[in-house]
């Protein structure tokens, strides 16, 4: 089976990333070394394990276009390359209740350039 080509991938993230992305940016790995991305063009928060991270803080509020799509593998073809560390890392979150790892994309690449885009849901924060 040759590896899927990436479709449409959007990053969620809540507003204290989105003012240090800007508009038009580039996206970084988190604390985990992990780039994420989904084709869900509307936020499944507990299927994309978005639950909040700081009190306030949500992290699918704002929605980036992901300019370099190809630079994703969908989770279960990153897994078969992916470090033991990962690995573990990457079982635990498909693991959790409510989680939809066939919509999750993934890379360890920095600097992924990406685009805020209009939500098509109502933001859930007060104006920022
Ligand atoms: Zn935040």
């Amino acid at each position: 089976m040759s590896p899927e080509s990436a479709p449409p991938l959007w990053h969620y993230t809540c507003w204290h990333s989105r003012r240090q992305i800007g508009r038009s940016g580039v996206l970084h790995p988190g604390l985990d070394g992990l780039l994420w991305a989904t084709d869900l063009p509307v936020p499944d928060r507990a299927g994309l394990g978005l639950t909040s991270h700081l009190l306030g803080c949500d992290r699918a509020e704002y929605r980036y276009r992901i300019d370099t799509p190809d630079r994703f593998a969908r989770v279960d073809v990153f897994y078969l390359t992916a470090s033991p560390y990962h690995r573990v890392w990457l079982e635990i979150l498909a693991n959790a209740p409510d989680a939809r790892p066939q919509h999750w994309w993934v890379t360890g690449w920095d600097a992924v350039p990406a685009h805020l885009e209009k939500s098509p849901w109502v933001p859930t924060g007060a104006a920022r």
